[in-house]
């Protein structure tokens, strides 16, 4: 029989890792389309939960742990005028509560593993839909600001630009034991994620015209608010600073006739709880799901329901977590007639014992 054949275009990780999981499904025959292999300059980290690591690595059996920092500690803290209230830890004993890696260590490995499995890598910039019309399924990956999305959602979709920019890069250390860890200052929410024994990536969001007023300062900036909230006075190199503006993006229509939307297009939220990504594995999960499904069966993916199901299996949690994420931003954002109460709401949250164990549970799984 026929294989049926798949193309998904985008080289991010939504793309690469996409095209992995379906290379999987024995009935199917992946194509990836890739601008360029240029080499990945991305010096940021991302974080994973504990679920979607071990979706990783049954979908790749040659990843190897040593690409990931695993963290069973993650640690929040609310700046007030006089201290830092740390109102949350998240621990675990047994298992890991997330996984930091790399981005273009991971992507690099993710070429290699397209290359190993000989999947076919069209090299080329999609700028017409019509290019690709020969495939059965078309996976769009192109992240967040493609205008070729517009012919699949018909521009219909929710948009919030936070005026924010996230600001990433790398910190080398000395410390002994450095947790995971989560400041909401006033600023803005700065996170501090380890991904070796002497090494940590940072992301803080800051408000835009705050950012412009301070980019000339900005490496001393960070460094001076770092050794601050970590109480230090040793010096810590600040290096690969990168800017990316903030905004909430969540289509409506997920898909046209045998085109489908994944990734960043789909769903781009606030990096203040590192879920964007994650959504994406559980997005990249339930397609697997629903197309292995379509295929065994061997009805042909051109004409079937698959691309609906998935719409219907995930939008409701796509959009419950972008807006649960939209809200832990406000809430935290700098309110003169809510921050005299902050404190007090958050002091008693440390009480409240089975808020950790939800707040762990839907950064895991999600909302299944
Ligand atoms: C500051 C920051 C921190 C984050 N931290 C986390 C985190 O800790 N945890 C988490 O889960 N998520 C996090 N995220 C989200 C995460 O980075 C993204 O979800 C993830 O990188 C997936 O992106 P993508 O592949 O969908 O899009 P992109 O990375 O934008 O990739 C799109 C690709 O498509 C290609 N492309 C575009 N147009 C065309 C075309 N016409 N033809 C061919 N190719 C094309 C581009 O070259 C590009 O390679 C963070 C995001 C930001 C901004």
């Amino acid at each position: 029989m026929n294989k049926q054949r798949i193309c998904v275009v985008g080289d991010g990780l939504t793309g690469l890792m996409t095209a992995i999981t379906l290379n999987n499904i024995p009935e199917l025959e992946v194509n990836l389309v890739a601008k360029k292999q240029i080499r990945n300059k991305d010096k940021r980290t991302t974080a994973i939960s504990d679920t979607n690591f071990e979706f990783l690595k049954e979908n790749i059996k040659g990843l190897k742990n040593s690409y990931f920092w695993s963290s069973k500690k993650i640690e929040l803290f609310y700046e007030t005028k006089k201290n830092n209230i740390n109102f949350l830890n998240l621990n675990e004993k047994k298992s890991n509560l997330m996984h930091v890696f790399e981005n273009n260590k991971i992507r690099n490995f993710f070429f290699k593993e397209i290359l190993k499995r000989k999947i076919n890598i069209i090299k080329k910039k999609i700028k017409n839909l019509n290019e690709l019309k020969e495939f059965d399924l078309i996976i769009l990956c192109l992240g967040g600001n493609s205008n070729i999305y517009a012919k699949i959602s018909k521009g219909r979709s929710i948009k919030k630009d936070y005026k924010e920019i996230a600001v990433t890069g790398y910190v080398s250390h000395k410390f002994k034991n450095l947790n995971t860890s989560q400041f909401f200052l006033k600023e803005g929410p700065l996170a501090i994620l380890p991904f070796s024994k002497e090494n940590f990536s940072f992301v803080w969001s800051l408000d835009k015209e705050f950012y412009i007023q301070k980019s000339k300062e900005i490496k001393n900036l960070i460094q001076d608010k770092i050794k601050e909230v970590l109480n230090t006075k040793n010096k810590l190199s600040v290096s690969n600073i990168q800017s990316f503006p903030i905004f909430l993006g969540l289509k409506k229509n997920y898909f046209k006739k045998n085109i489908l939307i994944l990734g960043e297009g789909l769903h781009t939220i606030h990096p203040v709880a590192g879920q964007g990504f994650n959504l994406v594995l559980r997005d990249i999960r339930k397609l697997k799901e629903i197309l292995k499904y379509y295929s065994t069966l061997g009805i042909s993916l051109k004409n079937s329901y698959a691309l609906n199901d998935f719409y219907k299996s995930r939008k409701p949690e796509n959009i419950i977590m972008s807006f649960g994420v939209d809200l832990t931003h406000s809430f935290f954002k700098k309110n003169k007639y809510l921050d005299p109460f902050k404190s007090a709401i958050l002091s008693n949250i440390s009480s409240w014992k089975s808020l950790s164990q939800i707040a762990k549970k839907i950064s895991d799984k999600g909302l299944y």
